[in-house]
């Protein structure tokens, strides 16, 4: 498969180094928080990589690490009053939460940066030896950006750039503003380990060196993570683990793009952070999960209402398909009607589309519009009084629902049950509108009353007032049925 590699600027044939056996590692949380839409997108992308990459047949050894202590963990331990390592420990548990909503596969192996300490004061050790890091009096380790050739490879910065923006804070005792800290000497109250060079703990950067080399070795196949951790989070890990072990870090990276919200940029001071869970309230996972697919994964996804309903109504035709391709292959009479052969033969071309699609760097939103040619496909055939009978009919519906059950599993998509899926669908829908379903159901018997007693005056008005409520009423041989619109 073709993957864009953020270290060379262009697709390439991706292949792991060693036969069949893929290593892959993805920067995750810091645990500090509660997840936002920006982790869902980038869990999804790379779950979704994971599970591409397993159904072509290679083994995936996929490793997503946890900051567990860190600056940010300290100062919300502090605001509230508890202990950091059991803050961790909490949002490492709401993680997970949000994630299997999300239906986001377990990384095979997932450490923390505590349980890490001494990996990391090796790394440190060979840094200083090899004089790419250096210890301060007052016991902080710093690494000497200067004396890594490399530096600025990855992002396309260049020293020069980076000098114009670098200060060095009061009190810290750098060589030069570029340098970043490897360890940190402990302030008063704040958590530490004891090191060769003092009471105190590690850089954020420092972990995914010591863990992506200690877990997978060098070089990783993939390192992935946000395109926000490009610089200086990627940069520094090359320049920790490339200066320290002499190898390249990774053969790929792979930067999944932003989320932004109604078209701004989503950050803290604009307020418009939304968590996972605040979005889940409102909509159902698959929706999110849906949502954050329908674009490519280098490009930016807007949430927005609308494009979350825009979701909402593709998966109610996915699953309204779904349900209706079962049902219909559970018939007894067949006829011999052969389907035209373009019919087959558009099947067979939206099946190779979307494998060229899903090959092409992970192109879902390609991949997703091909779902919908098997949909409509299936709804031509369903359609057409001399076909639906017929033997090759049934063949059709069932080669359909394989390709979505198979399609379904890459993308982490179209497991449910269609029929509980539709009505969960229904339910989260009329809630977010005020709609009560009990008046519904009310308002729909009496308009069935109405209609038998040929009060046509009534049953329209019951009708308009149901559509005034954002519910569209549908009659069907079992009587009617009502959606939100
Ligand atoms: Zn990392």
């Amino acid at each position: 498969m073709q993957l864009y590699n953020t270290a060379t600027r262009r697709k390439e044939e991706f292949t792991p180094l060693s036969d069949n056996h893929v290593r892959m590692y993805v920067c995750g949380i810091t645990a500090y928080d509660y997840c936002h839409i920006g982790h869902a997108r980038s869990a999804v992308v790379f779950d979704v990589l994971v599970r591409q990459l397993r159904h072509l047949g290679l083994t995936v050894t996929f490793v997503r690490n946890f900051t567990d202590i860190d600056d940010k963990i300290i100062n919300r331990a502090n605001e509230l009053g508890e202990d950091p390592a059991r803050l961790a420990e909490r949002f490492i548990h709401a993680f997970y939460e949000d994630m299997d909503r999300l239906n986001i596969l377990r990384a095979d192996l997932e450490p923390k940066a505590t349980e890490h300490i001494q990996e990391m004061f090796s790394v440190t050790q060979e840094l200083i030896a090899k004089g790419h890091a250096y210890a301060t009096p007052s016991g902080d380790v710093y690494f000497r950006v200067r004396s890594f050739a490399g530096y600025g490879k990855l992002s396309g910065r260049s020293l020069d750039d980076l000098q114009a923006g670098a200060r060095v804070a009061p009190g810290e005792e750098k060589e030069d503003p570029l340098d970043f800290a490897l360890w940190k000497a402990a302030k008063p109250g704040e958590p530490f380990w004891e090191s060769p060079w003092g009471p105190g703990r590690p850089g954020w950067h420092l972990e995914c060196s010591a863990m992506s080399d200690k877990h997978l070795g060098l070089p990783l196949d993939i390192h992935g993570g946000g395109q926000d951790l490009i610089f200086p989070h990627h940069e520094n890990e090359i320049a920790q683990s490339e200066a320290a072990t002499g190898k390249e870090l990774a053969r790929f990276w792979v930067h999944n793009g932003f989320v932004q919200v109604n078209a701004e940029k989503m950050s803290k001071s604009l307020g418009n952070f939304s968590t996972i869970r605040d979005i889940l309230a409102d909509y159902l996972p698959e929706t999110l999960r849906f949502f954050l697919l329908t674009k490519h994964y280098r490009s930016p996804v807007d949430f927005t209402p609308e494009n979350m309903e825009e979701a909402e109504k593709n998966l109610r035709r996915i699953y309204s398909a779904k349900a209706d391709m079962a049902a219909a292959v559970g018939g007894t009479k067949w006829s011999k009607t052969p389907l035209p052969a373009e019919l087959t033969a558009e099947l067979a071309a939206a099946e190779a589309d979307w494998a060229k699609a899903m090959d092409d760097d992970l192109n879902t939103a390609a991949a997703l519009g091909h779902v919908f040619t098997l949909v409509r496909l299936a709804g031509r055939v369903a359609e057409d009084k001399a076909l639906r009978k017929a033997e090759a009919a049934r063949d059709l519906w069932t080669r359909c629902l394989k390709d979505l059950d198979e399609w379904g599993t890459v993308l982490g998509l179209f497991a449910a049950d269609p029929a509980a899926f539709l009505a969960d669908l229904k339910a989260v829908r009329a809630k977010r509108k005020g709609i009560d379903p009990a008046k519904v159901e009310e308002l729909l018997a009496a308009r069935q009353e109405a209609r038998k007693a040929k009060d046509f005056a009534r049953s329209d008005a019951l009708r308009d007032e149901l559509l005034a409520m954002g519910v569209e009423v549908k009659d069907t041989p079992t009587g009617p049925a009502w959606d939100v619109a």
